[in-house]
């Protein structure tokens, strides 16, 4: 009896989303041909916000105090309620080459299927517009605030050059570097000079020794954006910034030591000053809840998909998320739906391009339809709830990335 309702319900998400498949797949292409980055995504907020209150949401604007959030609510207040969640922060300089145009409106599409499911099977639904995922940890701030309280479950799809429900997603911290050093005459006087860029790639150098002997979960990456002036002049400032990631909390702690070792052995080395600063927020590693995976995976199936398990990929394939750490907090999941051929990778150009590709376009509409399935798995089945609920009703290790101070962050320094 219960099966014949859920499907029921599936077959009537799946035709809400297939009678708004044009305009989806128009929102998707119009979001990605307005590019914003974290937290100045005001076209994108304003666009997914204003369909979603005509499609019968209650739509809170700039919410939780996020100028670029939202938070839009359906169905029956107090059912077990299901956050969808809409990314669509930009790369600066590159685009959508994350295709977050994708996210933001495969999460619109399974919202607006499922407004008029959620009251007539006792369900509640909240589409959360969730800004800078790209860095900012728009997720993180929308989670100490509350957005995710109570929720039984939280989730997005994401597109990837392949397709998996449980990508591999590691703890992430970001690193900003300055060393100082003394101008003086690059010729004249170089002995009365401290140069602040030798200081810099010495320990940049450092990061390089230091890759080889790190595990394949482990990653160092970073950028030099500032290297002095002038030629003609010892660079009295250079700076830096980067990312550490590792497969969990604590071997990031342990990677952030030796990442900020090889940077005061430059400085030390060149004799320079050096300013090191956490950023806050840090991403946590993923803590996929397998249940919801589990059900998620069988809807992707049942539109003729072909999710691979986690263990066809390597763990090298890791990248790092805000939903990451709400799920230390709810049961999440966040499936990856592939968009490209294996050899366009995120994050460049070319994933840009196909991210308004026809692959791109189907992941939209397949995405919504497959998260609106799972939501109603979620709302029906209460064992799934039950099952989901499990880990996060047991005594608990801390969650493994420890938030920083709200003040901002920890600042290291040292000659
Ligand atoms: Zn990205
Ligand atoms: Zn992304």
């Amino acid at each position: 009896m219960n099966e014949a309702r859920i499907a029921a319900a599936k077959r009537r998400a799946c035709a809400a989303v297939d009678a708004i498949a044009d305009e989806l797949v128009a929102i998707s292409h119009e979001l990605h041909s307005h590019p914003e980055p974290g937290y100045h995504e005001r076209h994108a907020a304003a666009l997914l916000a204003g369909r979603l209150a005509r499609g019968g949401f209650a739509v809170q604007r700039h919410a939780f105090g996020l100028p670029t959030a939202f938070a839009a609510h359906a169905g029956t207040p107090a059912g077990p309620r299901v956050v969808i969640c809409c990314e669509y922060d930009a790369i600066p300089g590159m685009g959508h080459a994350c295709g977050h145009n994708i996210v933001g409106a495969a999460g619109l599409g399974a919202g607006l299927a499922l407004a008029g499911i959620a009251a007539p099977v006792g369900g509640r639904v909240t589409v959360l517009g969730t800004p800078a995922e790209e860095g900012g940890g728009g997720k993180i701030l929308l989670a100490d605030r509350g957005a995710f309280a109570g929720a039984a479950a939280a989730m997005l799809v994401h597109p990837a050059p392949y397709e998996t429900v449980r990508p591999h997603i590691n703890a992430a911290s970001t690193l900003h570097v300055t060393t100082i050093g003394r101008a003086a005459h690059a010729s004249m006087f170089p002995e009365a000079g401290v140069n602040a860029l030798d200081a810099l790639v010495l320990g940049y150098l450092g990061l390089a020794t230091l890759r080889q002997h790190l595990a394949p979960t482990d990653k160092v990456h970073g950028i030099i954006t500032d290297g002095g002036t002038a030629p003609s002049v010892v660079p009295a400032r250079a700076a830096g910034w980067f990312m550490v990631r590792s497969a969990n909390g604590t071997d990031l702690v342990r990677l952030r030591q030796r990442v900020l070792a090889a940077f005061r052995a430059g400085a030390l080395s060149a004799g320079a000053r050096l300013v090191a600063q956490w950023q806050w927020p840090q991403y946590a590693e993923m803590r996929h809840s397998l249940p919801l995976a589990v059900a998620c995976e069988e809807n992707l199936r049942a539109l003729g998909r072909h999710p691979v398990p986690p263990e066809r990929i390597p763990v090298s394939r890791a990248a790092s998320t805000d939903l990451g750490n709400v799920s230390h907090l709810v049961p999440a999941i966040h499936p990856k739906l592939a968009i490209s051929p294996p050899d366009v990778v995120p994050h460049s150009p070319a994933f840009a391009r196909w991210a308004v590709g026809p692959a791109a376009d189907r992941a939209v509409v397949d995405g919504a339809k497959a998260l609106a399935m799972t939501a109603i798995d979620v709302w029906l089945r209460p064992r799934l709830r039950a099952a989901m609920r499990y880990p996060f009703s047991r005594p608990r290790p801390p969650v493994s990335v420890p938030r920083a101070s709200r003040h901002g962050a920890s600042a290291v320094r040292g000659r």
